[in-house]
Parts: structure tokens; C-alpha cells; sequence
């Protein structure tokens, strides 16, 4: 189990000092993933030790580009100047250690105007935590977040975003729509993807779509039929 894990040396982009990373291996084994690309794996949650945290001054931001240097540094080291900051994630985390460096790095992203993408993956694997932990209306919260972001990012940012195609985009955005229960604007995302053209060429998210459309229009069907229900029948 314990080589599942290793140590790596990281230095801070805003204080410059060194730090350890605990990291997860890539050689894991896939249970499953979910309908919005949660994946289940054997050994360990990767997610949990996404984000890295500085323990000299605070700062927390997601792996891939932590150590990229950004506009707003100036700002964020002013924040956390002469702050008494005692913060340590290093080792193996709980759920709850791992939900806490996702909160944080979600303040920072926001402080930095880190772009939409990444502020919505970072809100869905928070989603995805509290998925796990059996949360399920402060997931529902967070898959909103991610949606509302990866909607901005949509407009804003140039696609693909990381390996996400327009039409992964759309049938994530989809997805998580029909998720948090807005099933027509839900339907209104994943019959653009089921009518895509492009779709033809990505099979796999043409199938998840049509599943998600699908499940999406019968739970709008049972909505309507519930509301008809005579008041009296409820006990
Ligand atoms: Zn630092």
C-alpha cells in the first residue's frame, strides 16, 4: 500500500520556500467513473492530494499548475504577508483534510482570477469529495458551482479546455445541469450534443448523452405527472 505514495520537493510561487508533496502514483486501478468523469480507483482517491498546500505561507492551489507564475502573485503575497499561517496537509489526508485544501485553493483561485476551467474543476472535485462522504446536498452545490464556471469558461476560453472538446463541454455542462435537477436547461445542453454532428466522432460521450437525455426527460415526465397528483393523495 505505502508505494502507492511518494514525497516530491515544491517550491512556492509565492514565498519562494521549498515544501513536500505527498503524491498519488499513476499506476492505479480503475473501478469505475461516474456520469460527470468521477473516477473510482482500487487503491486510493487521487483526488485527495490534487491540491497542494504551502505550509510556510498558506498559499493552495491545484498540482497541475501550481507552480505556474501568474498575474496576480503581488496580490496574493500581500494577503498572506505577516499572516501567522500554520497550516499543514503533508502525508496521507482524510476526506476531510483533502475537502479543506479544496476550499482553500477556491478562495486563492478567486483572489488570483484563475480561469473559469480551473475554478470548475476544482468546485467539481470538491463535488466529488462530498459525493464520497454520502453529502449529497453539499455536493449539489458544488456541481452547481462547477457548471456556473465551466459555463463562463464556455464562452470565455478557447476549446478544447485541457482534454475536453466543445462536445465533452457540453455534455458535462449537461450533465450537471440534470444533476442538480434544472432538467430543461439540462435537455437544452444534451440534445445539443445528441444532434452534434461532431458527436459522431467522440461515441462514448454521444452514448453518455443520450443516457443523460433519457433520464433527464423521464424524471421531467414524472415531475409533470406529480404535480397533476390531487393534493387529498398525499399522507
Ligand atoms: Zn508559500
Amino acid at each position: 500500500m505505502a508505494d502507492i505514495y511518494y514525497t516530491a520537493e515544491k517550491t512556492c510561487v509565492i514565498c519562494d520556500k521549498k515544501f513536500s508533496v505527498t503524491r498519488v502514483r499513476n499506476r492505479l486501478s480503475m473501478l469505475k467513473q461516474d456520469s460527470d468523469f468521477c473516477t473510482h480507483y482500487k487503491e486510493a482517491n487521487p483526488y485527495y492530494y490534487a491540491v497542494w498546500v504551502c505550509p510556510h505561507c498558506g498559499y493552495a492551489a491545484q498540482d497541475t499548475y501550481f507552480e505556474e507564475p501568474f498575474a496576480k502573485v503581488a496580490t496574493i503575497k500581500n494577503f498572506l504577508t505577516g499572516r501567522d499561517v500554520k497550516v499543514n496537509f503533508g502525508g496521507q489526508r482524510t476526506r476531510q483534510d483533502a475537502i479543506n485544501t479544496y476550499k482553500l485553493a477556491i478562495f486563492f483561485a478567486d483572489m488570483a482570477d484563475t480561469l473559469p476551467s480551473r475554478q470548475a474543476s476544482l468546485y467539481l472535485k470538491l463535488a466529488w469529495l462530498y459525493r464520497e462522504g454520502g453529502l449529497p446536498d453539499e455536493e449539489s452545490v458544488m456541481l452547481d458551482q462547477a457548471r456556473e464556471y465551466y459555463e463562463k469558461a464556455f464562452l470565455k476560453e478557447k476549446i478544447p479546455i485541457g482534454n475536453m472538446s466543445q462536445v465533452t463541454l457540453e455534455y458535462l455542462i449537461g450533465e450537471l445541469l440534470r444533476r442538480t435537477g434544472r432538467l430543461s436547461d439540462a435537455l437544452h445542453y444534451l440534445g445539443k450534443v445528441v444532434g452534434s454532428p461532431q458527436a459522431k466522432n467522440e461515441k462514448r460521450i454521444l452514448e453518455m448523452a443520450r443516457e443523460a437525455w433519457s433520464l433527464a426527460r423521464s424524471a421531467q415526465k414524472e415531475q409533470a405527472a406529480a404535480a397533476k397528483k390531487p393534493v387529498a393523495a398525499e399522507e
